[in-house]
């Protein structure tokens, strides 16, 4: 499976900027809270697990295993060539995040796999964090 061709759909707001910043560096940001240590990912301002607004921003090492996923026959527009797993991946830091799985089999994807993840630009000002198996 590939990754989209883009532009593809997407949102972003002050909050997530490091991320998407991160992105863009090819590298996968997380916030992290300095009150109780739990990963906090989407961004928020205060921590989902004990509500302190004193979050800092961590580099992942991009490695995770996929929690859920599913594969799409037919797109909803354009950009999205199927077939592509969108999924939900465990990141080794402790949090989730959805993504697709790229270079790999749709048959082949599994619960548990280990992937880690690979960055590709979609149109011309997103760049995406896929995962994938391949080293
Ligand atoms: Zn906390």
């Amino acid at each position: 499976m590939q990754p989209q061709t883009g532009p593809v759909p997407h949102a972003s707001s002050p909050l997530s900027v490091p991320f998407w910043d991160g992105c863009r560096s090819r590298e996968l940001r997380y916030q992290r809270c300095e009150g109780c240590g739990v990963a906090n990912f989407p961004p928020t301002e205060h921590c989902r697990h004990c509500l302190s607004g004193d979050l800092s921003w961590q580099r992942s090492a991009g490695r995770g295993e996929i929690y859920s996923w599913t594969v799409v026959h037919r797109p909803v527009t354009a950009e999205f060539a199927p077939p592509y797993a969108p999924a939900i991946v465990t990141l080794d830091e402790g949090y989730q995040m959805l993504t697709n799985i790229v270079g790999v089999a749709p048959e082949d994807v599994a619960v548990g796999m280990r992937v880690r993840v690979e960055f590709h630009a979609v149109g011309t000002d997103v760049v995406l964090p896929y995962f994938t198996s391949r080293e």
